[in-house]
């Protein structure tokens, strides 16, 4: 079993919705039988982990939590009936922590949608400390020639969006317009677009993110803050000016939920993703109706999505800019996710 485990461990602790965060020491869990310990060497900081300590949604989460669902790490203990995840195997802990494996959703393998799941940084502890459990069903699978580092972004960001895009139905060659381009799951959506064969508008605000977009494959960039008019400038930069054939919201704003049916090309699809506080989806009937529009949502991906996307890491198709701060650092990330400055991701090394 387990070596050289520690009593304790630094941890990134909320005891109240909305209150202080406190960077303190917690003990060490021990895996359940069907569970196995990661030590965590990097985890991603999504919006959502944001959005959880801010009470944003209709879903309660655990009290004291330990947030975080972007965690790549080192399995270090394994419960007695882990029979396929070995101790040293490199694994990353996501968003679905576990799902029960038995309901009619998870025998499609739509355990996203089981309605009894476990979620990482939510109603399980999740990845913002040294050692975190997770379901060995449900744990990623990263090879071990992978960075650590760069995957943790993957784990939820990256899944997300890859399983967006197919969601989308866009084929090769068609235009998709990515709103929210410069944050984490955009950032990362850009690069599964472009490896997916297509083309992409970007729509987020800011030089810094132009930049970034522009570099990672965007053949537009609609800065949302200074457009008069973002509709017409997103249709206009399609070749033929009749808008993009698929449309992925990673906003967290209302706004463009509320505006992206206007620009979508007729039989396009609006993919929503993003979850703004609060939000209600909009639009026109009438122009929805005579463009056969179809408005969806779109929430993580299975285990096979999950395997595909770090797959296309590992071939190389996906370098989105990340930047690497201590777990210490956490309220500094928050800070900067919450003023919009975060261009592509921060990623917490638990060492620090
Ligand atoms: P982020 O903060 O890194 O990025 C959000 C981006 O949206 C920022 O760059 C911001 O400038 C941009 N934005 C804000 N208002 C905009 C507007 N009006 N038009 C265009 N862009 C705008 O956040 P993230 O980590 O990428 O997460 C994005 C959202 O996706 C969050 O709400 C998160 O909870 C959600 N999410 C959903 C799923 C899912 O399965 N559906 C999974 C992960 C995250
Ligand atoms: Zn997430
Ligand atoms: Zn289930």
């Amino acid at each position: 079993m387990a070596t050289q485990i520690p009593q304790k461990q630094w941890a990134q602790v909320i005891e109240k919705t909305g209150g202080e965060i406190q960077y303190k020491e917690i003990p060490v869990q021990k895996p359940g039988s069907d569970e196995v310990l990661v030590n965590i060497k990097y985890s991603g900081v999504c919006h959502t982990d944001l959005h959880a300590w801010q009470g944003d949604w209709p879903l309660p989460t655990k009290l004291p939590l330990v947030g975080g669902h972007e965690g790549a790490g080192v399995v270090v203990a394994t419960g007695e009936l882990v029979e396929d995840v070995k101790i040293g195997d490199h694994v990353g802990i996501k968003w679905l922590n576990g799902s029960c494996l038995a309901c009619g959703f998870c025998q499609q393998s739509d355990e996203p949608l089981c309605p009894k799941p476990l979620l990482s940084g939510y109603t399980v502890d999740g990845t913002f400390q040294q050692y975190a459990i997770g379901k060995a069903a449900h744990v990623a699978r990263i090879p071990k020639e992978l960075p650590l580092d760069a995957i943790a972004p993957i784990l939820c960001a990256g899944i997300t969006v890859y399983k967006g895009l197919k969601e989308s139905g866009a084929t090769p060659g068609q235009s998709v317009a990515i709103v929210g381009a410069g944050g984490g799951l955009g950032s990362l959506a850009l690069q599964y677009a472009k490896a997916m064969g297509l083309r992409t508008i970007a729509i987020d605000t800011g030089d810094e993110k132009r930049d970034m977009c522009t570099k990672l494959g965007a053949e537009a960039f609609v800065d949302f803050a200074k457009s008069s008019n973002v509709v017409k400038d997103v249709q206009a930069a399609t070749s033929d000016g009749l808008g993009p054939h698929a449309v992925i919201l990673v906003a967290v704003n209302e706004k463009p939920f509320q505006q992206a049916a206007e620009y979508v090309r007729p039989r396009g699809t609006v993919v929503c993703i993003g979850l703004p506080a609060g939000a209600y989806l909009k639009a026109p009937v009438f122009e929805s109706v005579i463009k056969m529009v179809t408005i969806k949502g779109s929430y993580v991906g299975n285990r096979k999505d999950s395997a595909e996307a770090i797959d296309f890491y590992a071939r190389g198709l996906i370098k989105a800019p990340f930047k690497v701060v201590g777990l210490s650092e956490l309220k500094n990330v928050y800070a900067k996710m919450q003023k919009g400055e975060i261009a592509g991701r921060y990623v917490l090394d638990t060492s620090k």
